[in-house]
Order: C-alpha cells, then sequence, then structure tokens
C-alpha cells in the first residue's frame, strides 16, 4: 500500500456508482476529486475503474487543493462569440486536466501560469476552471 498519497481523502462512496458518476457529485458540492492509487501511488485523472500505472482496481477518491499550473493554453475565437481559453494545467497533486482559464483575456494565459480552482455553473451543472492567482478559493 503507498501510504503518501496526494490530496486529501474523500469518502469513495457506493462501490457500483461509475468513476464518472462520482466525479460529478464531488463536482456539483463543488469540490474537484481525483483518484489515488492505493497500490503504485499514482494520481489518477480522468476517473477511471482501474489505474492506468499498474492495473489495479484499489483507487480512492481524493480532493485536489486547485493549485495547477498551466502546461499548455489556446485561445478559441468562435463566430460572433468571446474569445476564450482553453487549457492543460497540471495539478499540485501530480495530474492533468482540460480546462478554461477565466478572468484574464484568453490570449493573455501563458504556459507556466499558476492559476487556482473556482467553479462556474453551466446549464445547472458546476464545471471546474481556472483563473489567475496562487490563492485557494
Ligand atoms: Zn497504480
Amino acid at each position: 500500500m503507498a501510504t503518501d498519497l496526494p490530496g486529501v481523502a474523500l469518502d469513495t462512496g457506493p462501490a457500483a456508482t461509475a468513476p464518472h458518476a462520482v466525479y460529478q457529485s464531488w463536482l456539483d458540492r463543488e469540490v474537484l476529486a481525483f483518484q489515488a492509487c492505493g497500490a503504485c501511488g499514482n494520481a489518477v485523472f480522468p476517473p477511471r475503474s482501474r489505474c492506468p500505472h499498474c492495473g489495479r482496481p484499489e483507487l480512492g477518491w481524493r480532493r485536489s487543493r486547485g493549485h495547477a499550473v498551466v502546461y499548455s493554453a489556446t485561445t478559441i475565437e468562435p463566430r460572433g462569440g468571446e474569445p476564450y481559453c482553453v487549457a492543460l494545467v497540471d495539478l499540485a497533486e501530480g495530474y492533468r486536466m482540460m480546462t478554461n482559464v477565466v478572468g484574464v483575456a484568453a490570449s493573455d494565459v501563458r504556459i507556466g501560469d499558476q492559476v487556482t480552482l473556482r467553479f462556474e455553473h453551466r446549464d445547472g451543472t458546476a464545471v471546474p476552471v481556472f483563473g489567475p492567482g496562487e490563492e485557494a478559493r
């Protein structure tokens, strides 16, 4: 068993629940959850039933603190809409996710920028996005 897992432990919830449903249920409570493998200790994201690193099923849910660094960013300029930033960010707990960087002009987002988690509510669903700065929300 790995004993020094990243993040803060979360209740697993009903075992029969699909990983993505568990993930969304945490998002709805404005918690960004990820999994950590109890066998090899790696962070796992997006949610899965087995660890992609070692193949074991011992995945536990963890709460991310929401501190990240921009790994890559691009500006989308929809016809008739406002430009927005789609980015890959590296979370401090050791996983990468696709998201939007908000609160700054999309064209001003740079690789290496420190960003922190915040939530937007779109069509009744809590969506994890990131904004500039190192402060936890
Ligand atoms: Zn593993």
